[in-house]
């Protein structure tokens, strides 16, 4: 039996409109979105990837998120927190080893410095942007996540570190994908049996911008997007990878949640 498993958990949903997710789309309806994140088990120690929304701001949501929870709504209970769900699959903070980032808006961010002998993975063009970001973008960073003392750091910069492969073994890379943000990657992950798993964070919300039908309501550079859609799609093609997309209410509910798994 494989040690290698990857499990897709989701800490609650946030409330929107479809504007919000597809850019001049939709009425005044709300469109409630699922909040993934995942658990990579691999022998050489364990993995988060980005960890969903903080459980700690569901005391005092807008104290914590800001006026973001006025357009993004969390609808969420604490033991959707990433710490509870996983010692409901068995783990203690100590028993993971990174905490990668596809970005570092609010909700990806739950992870941060909640695992004391973790690794915090991120792009460094997105780190540094998550201090200075722009008006139109301020309110989708946290910083009470991921500016804390003491967290060790490890930072991807340009070319060089494109497809970065965490453990050299080909399970878990790092594809860059800007756009969404200056610094957003995507993950693939190649498994035993399923195979190659393209977790596409918010390159991709919905099956409209894989499909080239929409644009997100919330991008830093539509060009980017659109090409970092295209590069995660040659990429899906060439391996016959399974995508995972960012925030797809209708495509998510599809795929097996945790407590089962992919391995
Ligand atoms: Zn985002």
């Amino acid at each position: 039996m494989s040690k290698i498993r990857l499990y897709m958990l989701q800490s609650g949903t946030q409330i929107c409109k479809t504007r919000n997710i597809k850019m001049n789309q939709g009425d005044d309806r709300d469109y409630e979105i699922p909040i993934p994140w995942f658990l990579l088990l691999h022998p050489k120690g364990n993995v988060v990837i980005d960890g969903g929304l903080a459980a700690e701001g569901l005391a005092d949501p807008r104290s914590y998120w800001g006026g973001a929870v006025d357009s993004y709504q969390p609808v969420m209970s604490d033991d959707q927190g990433c710490i509870k769900q996983l010692m409901m699959l068995g783990l203690t903070p100590e028993d993971i080893r990174f905490v990668v980032l596809s970005h570092l808006h609010s909700d990806h961010t739950g992870a941060i410095g909640r695992f004391p002998r973790a690794t915090h993975v991120v792009q460094r063009r997105e780190y540094e942007y998550a201090f200075t970001p722009d008006w139109f973008a301020a309110g989708a960073y946290t910083r009470a996540d991921f500016d804390r003392p003491g967290l060790q750091w490890q930072f991807l910069e340009g070319a060089a570190t494109d497809n970065y492969d965490l453990y050299g073994d080909g399970t878990l890379r790092m594809v860059s994908t800007p756009g969404h943000t200056l610094g957003h990657q995507s993950f693939l992950v190649t498994l035993p049996k399923s195979g190659s798993i393209l977790l596409a964070a918010d390159a991709v919300y919905t099956l409209d911008h894989w499909r080239e039908t929409a644009l997100p309501g919330f991008l830093a550079s539509a060009v980017d997007t659109v090409r970092s859609v295209r590069k995660l799609r040659y990429l899906a093609e060439q391996l016959g990878a399974t995508l995972v997309p960012g925030h797809d209410p209708e495509v998510w509910p599809g795929f097996k949640l945790a407590p089962s798994y992919y391995d």
